[in-house]
Formats: structure tokens, sequence, C-alpha cells
């Protein structure tokens, strides 16, 4: 039976009802009073100040669905985004916590239960366990009691596996509470799930879910000491869980990113996302529809919490990063109307990611109120981050708007005539976008920098002087026999394709 995203994650919150938690929401994803974050990017963030012993917990056993991003510090996977099926900027954590009530036994029964029964329903064969198999050097011990557990429970053995310090044991800094994790993994394929199996090709594996037991409390000399209280941390992704119970092996399949392609290739007007990966991505489309539409939600739902572009230099890198495979994506359909440009293309996808995601997280509503603040906002920011972005100038002021219109405009002529990256901005061009959109000869090698384009600067420099030299003449003369610049123009046409061809053979023949 198919299950909806939506379902999956009410299924989760109210399993943990039923067993007597309290729906705790998810906190803003700007992170409250701690500077350390510039992100939440774990649902225990905002339960930091309990186990630190500091606030007193909102309730013995608490559950939610928290908004997560994680684009810095020790979690940072924005650079992988795309390249796999399930790691993203914005990503749900669903989570249960225990403070001071329940600890391993408990939870462990309570994920496996939940996992295998309906409606999730998942083949106990292909769930794997980990636990924390100590660590000698730093005096800590193995954590068999859990090992214990999942076997009382009847996972075979050879699907309990023990991890190292690095997976399994979770530290909130160099002093603080501390204590060993026991993860769930699901195994895609159904190679590795043997009952027998003894060579656990470990690739294979995906992990779900991460439960950690809150048990030490490390002081400043290093030294461990046993809590007064024990505290249970759990966080499994919604993305990683939707795509398991869609029958899916990538995140991107799910309900929760398809309408996203579907706008994507709707404004662009190219093919519809084929989901390949790597080297079967042949053309790169897949990656950068990805890209995209991870990248949207990430923005949606940071601006959606008040985070805003002139304050979060990780949001600004994100649209930024986002608008450049918008771009590229758009000068992929050269038959694509003019008029859209890279910004429409991830506000189309944006508004798409509040439709998804409202019915949870009703502050997304922001985007369907076409006017409201936020909104005009969203929409302003990622104008500007877009003129920065063509001009390479974070201080916008010193472009008059005139000049950011006549980039807007050579970029659409290198759009429209299908020029892309890697390809030579020929001589005539150049000179027409000094001529005609009143660029700098500065802004036009910017501009084709940004644009990953050649050009030949020395010859430019040196048409605009010639340009100048004949305006100048042409002013000299009367109305009637005046030359216009335009003649230099028609007489580089004639040469500059055999004149750049031959240069450009002759450079290749260096290298
Ligand atoms: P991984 O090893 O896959 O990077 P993690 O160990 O960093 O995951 P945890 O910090 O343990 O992840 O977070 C708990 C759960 O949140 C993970 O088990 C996983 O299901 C999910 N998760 C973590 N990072 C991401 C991400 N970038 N995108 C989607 N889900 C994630
Ligand atoms: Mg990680
Ligand atoms: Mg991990
Ligand atoms: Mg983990």
């Amino acid at each position: 039976r198919y299950l909806a995203a939506k379902d999956v994650r009410r299924r989760f919150v109210d399993f943990f009802l039923n067993e007597n938690h309290n729906f705790i929401r998810s906190s803003s994803v700007k992170p409250y009073n701690d500077p350390s974050l510039e992100f939440v990017n774990a649902g225990m963030n905002q339960f930091k100040n309990v186990f630190l012993g500091i606030a007193p917990p909102p309730a013995l056993r608490a559950t939610n669905s928290q908004k997560c991003i994680r684009i810095g510090g020790k979690h940072n996977d924005l650079n992988t985004v795309g390249h796999d099926s399930y790691h993203h900027t914005f990503f749900e954590m669903l989570g249960n916590w225990s403070f001071g009530d329940y600890f391993k036994k408990e939870s462990c029964e309570f994920a496996w239960n939940l996992l295998t029964s309906q409606p999730y329903s998942l083949e106990p064969d292909r769930l794997y366990t980990t636990y924390f198999g100590g660590d000698a050097s730093l005096n800590l011990p193995p954590d068999n009691e859990t090992k214990e557990i999942w076997e009382k429970i009847g996972v075979h053995k050879n699907r309990i596996i023990p991890f190292g310090l690095k997976d399994n044991f979770w530290e909130m800094g160099s002093s603080g509470p501390c204590g060993p994790c026991t993860e769930l993994h699901y195994d895609h394929k159904g190679t590795v799930a043997r009952p027998d199996c003894v060579n656990r090709d470990l690739q294979d594996l995906t992990e779900l879910w991460n439960i950690v037991f809150i048990q030490y409390n490390r002081k400043e000399d290093g030294n461990l000491e046993l809590l007064e209280q024990n505290f249970v941390d759990t966080g499994m992704g919604l993305e990683r869980l939707t795509a398991l119970l869609q029958g899916k092996n990538s995140n991107y399949d799910t309900d929760l990113f398809m309408p996203l392609f579907e706008t994507i290739s709707e404004v662009s007007g190219l093919q519809f996302y084929k989901g390949n990966f790597g080297p079967d991505d042949v053309d790169g489309l897949d990656t950068k529809y990805r890209i995209l539409a991870d990248h949207a939600r990430m923005i949606a739902i940071a601006i959606a919490d008040n985070v805003l572009p002139e304050n979060s230099h990780g949001l600004r890198r994100v649209i930024r990063k986002s608008l450049i495979v918008s771009e590229q994506i758009m000068s992929r359909n050269q038959g694509v109307n003019e008029s859209f440009v890279a910004t429409n293309l991830l506000l189309e996808v944006i508004k798409q990611v509040s439709l998804v995601l409202h019915s949870a997280y009703p502050e997304m509503e922001f985007v369907l109120r076409n006017e409201s603040n936020l909104w005009i906002n969203l929409r302003e920011s990622v104008k500007t981050e877009w003129k920065k972005l063509l001009t390479l100038d974070p201080n916008l002021e010193k472009l008059s708007d005139s000049q950011n219109q006549g980039l807007i405009n050579a970029c659409r002529e290198l759009h429209s005539l299908g020029i892309y990256s890697g390809e030579k901005i020929n001589r005539k061009m150049a000179l027409t976008f000094y001529d005609r959109y009143g660029l700098s000869s500065q802004l036009i090698e910017e501009l084709a920098s940004i644009k990953g384009l050649k050009i030949d600067m020395d010859m430019l420099i040196k048409d605009i002087k010639d340009l100048k030299e004949i305006n100048k003449a042409a002013l000299m003369v009367s109305f009637k026999t005046s030359i216009s610049g335009t003649s230099l123009l028609s007489s580089i046409k004639h040469c500059d394709l055999t004149d750049d061809s031959a240069k450009f053979q002759s450079r290749r023949g260096c290298n």
C-alpha cells in the first residue's frame, strides 16, 4: 500500500503519542540563543539545555518532526547534495525523547516495533542494527547491553554490528553529556540480508535511525561519570524512510521531490527527471535538478523561519548556488522564452516546495499568500543575489541600474544564441556588449568568467579603443557623411569566424 510522505510523518508521531509522548513542535531552523550553530541540525538542539541540566524537561517523553539544515560546521552535507540519493541540505528528522524516563530496552523495542509493524511493515531481514563497540584508548566500554537487547528482540547476530567512536558515540562537545548510540540501517538492495551473511557489504546499507543513550557526563578533565538521569535522543530521516516505504532507492523519487521536478521541467521546457546518478547521468541534468530541488526546499524553509539572506552567509551561499544551477538548466533549452531567467525558475520551485510542505509546517504558507512581506522579501533577495552573481560584485551599489540591465540583456543574448560554458564570446558580440549594452570591458570580462566563457580581452580593448576613435571622428564630420560605430561591427562580422577559429586552433595546438 502506498504511503504518502505526510502519512509517514503522521504515523511516526501517532505511534509515539500512543506511547504517552508529548508532541513538541519543531523549533525554528534559526537556533534560539545558540551562537555556536548557524542552523538547527538535529532534533535535540532545542533540548540541549535539558541535557546540560540547565533547563527542566518539557515532558517525560517527547516526539516531533524537526526541520534540520546541514550546510556547515560538524554536519556539512552541502557538497554531497545532488550526488547521492540520501543527503539533503534541508531534511526532516523524526524524533522521540526520554528525559529521565525509559532507556535502552524500550527505545530499541519502540523503534523495532514501529518499523516492522503496519503500516510501515519493513522487512525485518533487511534491517541491520549497530551498537557501540567500545574504545580502549579512551577507556570506553562496549555497549553490550544494547547488543543483547537486539538479540532478544530477534535480530540475527550477523546483523548486529559493532561500530566505533566516529559513528556510534555521541558527544555534545569536548565536555558535557555524551553516550553510546545504536543505529538502524536498511539494506536497499536486499543482497546483504541473508541470515548466514558473514561477508557484509556495508556499502549497500543506508543509515536510517540513530538512537543516542545519553548516560555519561564528560568532565573537564576528560573523565566520564555516570549521569544521575539517563536520556534518550533519537533521529530518523523522514526522506530516507519515505523512500523505503514508497519502494524507492532514492529519496528524490518520493512525493517530497517529484512535484518539484515537475515544476523544473515545466518552467524550463526540458525533459522530466530521469533519476540517474554519476556516469549514468550523461547530460548532468538529473544532478542539477536534484541540487535545485534540494536547495529550493532549504531556502523556503529558512525564509519561512525569518532567516534572511542579508543576515545569513549560509543562506546567501545556497541561493547563489541554486541560481547558478537554475541558469545552467535554463540555458539547456535553446528555444526557451527569453523572458524566463534563472530567478523565475528558482522562485517557481520554491512555490512548489510550499505546496508540498505547508500542511506539516503552516509557516510555509507565506509563499502562497503572494504579497506577504516574506514573499516579497524572498523575491527581492533572489533577484539581488542574481545581480550580484552576474557582476561578481558583492557591492551592488557600485553598479547602476542600466549596467545591471545591460548585464541581464547580455546574458539573455548569450542564452538565446545558445552560447554555453566552455565556448567563446566572439569579437563582434563582445563589442556589442560594450556598444549596445553599455558594459565596461571589465564587466564583460567578469561576465565571461562567471559564465565560463572564453574571451580575447586584448582584442576587445583594442576594438573599444578603435570604436571610440571612430565615434570621435564621426562627431567631427557632418551629419550626412557620418560614419557610425556599427560600421566597425559590420567589418568585424566578415573576418570574425576565420579570425577566431584560427586562433582557437593554434591555442589548442600548443596545449
Ligand atoms: P549519515 O551518516 O548518513 O550522514 P548522520 O550519522 O550524519 O547520517 P545523524 O546525525 O545520526 O546522521 O542524524 C539522524 C538521522 O537523520 C540519520 O540517521 C539520517 O536518517 C538522517 N539524516 C542525517 N543527515 C541527513 C541529510 N543530510 N539528509 C537527509 N537525512 C539525513
Ligand atoms: Mg552525516
Ligand atoms: Mg552516520
Ligand atoms: Mg548517525
